[in-house]
């Protein structure tokens, strides 16, 4: 028996020719261009922008096989808004396809096809892989903060974060519980390591 392809593992994207110019991709909701990277779902043969099945790390389709879990969840969602067939893109604001989980002006990706507003937009915690990026930075920059020498650096990435919202692609409002817990510790922590290093140069002399 075939066992299915994993879903991230991406079909041969090809420039768009004359049968699929003018056709939907089905992530983004926009028509296919002649001549832009494209590609078709292996399993059910729906043609998606290389791109944006890239960053949607498969089909888009409900129950393909080559569609990543998180838009399975997302599909079983019915559309229904007050902007019809349109909503406005939370990031940008541009007026986008209603069933889109990407917009085609600024590349913000949505995990649910509902309308979103740009305050849940920017609050919405890191899930999946967003997660696991996020997470290794702030763990990064805790660590940082805790290594004798480099705690100056780490307290500065801390409270950059903290305090300016984002850094390094990661937004502070996105951030679940336990990671602002662990920046501020780096905060505590690195703040700690360098006020014990001044003491030390202090007394030194
Ligand atoms: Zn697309
Ligand atoms: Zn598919
Ligand atoms: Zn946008």
């Amino acid at each position: 028996m075939a066992i299915p392809a994993p879903p991230t593992k991406s079909p041969p994207a090809f420039p768009a020719n004359e049968q699929y110019a003018g056709q939907s991709c089905s992530i983004c909701q926009t028509a296919v261009i002649a001549g832009e990277q494209m590609l078709t779902c292996p399993h059910c043969a729906l043609p998606f922008h290389a791109e944006c099945w890239a960053e949607n790390r498969g089909c888009s389709a409900y129950g393909c096989k080559g569609a990543p879990p998180t838009v399975k969840s997302a599909e079983t969602q019915p559309v229904s808004n007050a902007w019809g067939e349109e909503k406005p893109c939370p990031s940008c604001g541009k007026s986008i396809k209603a069933e889109a989980l990407k917009c085609r002006f600024c590349g913000a990706n949505f995990d649910t096809r509902d309308v979103i507003t740009r305050k849940d937009y920017e609050s919405r915690e890191y899930e999946g892989t967003e997660y696991n990026a996020a997470r290794n930075k702030v763990v990064m920059m805790f660590l940082l903060s805790a290594a004798a020498c480099l705690a100056p650096l780490g307290l500065i990435l801390c409270s950059m974060l903290i305090f300016n919202k984002s850094l390094a692609g990661v937004q502070y409002s996105r951030l679940p519980m336990t990671l602002k817990a662990v920046l501020w510790c780096g905060l505590g922590v690195g703040s700690l390591l360098v006020f014990l290093f001044l003491l030390l140069v202090a007394f030194d002399r």
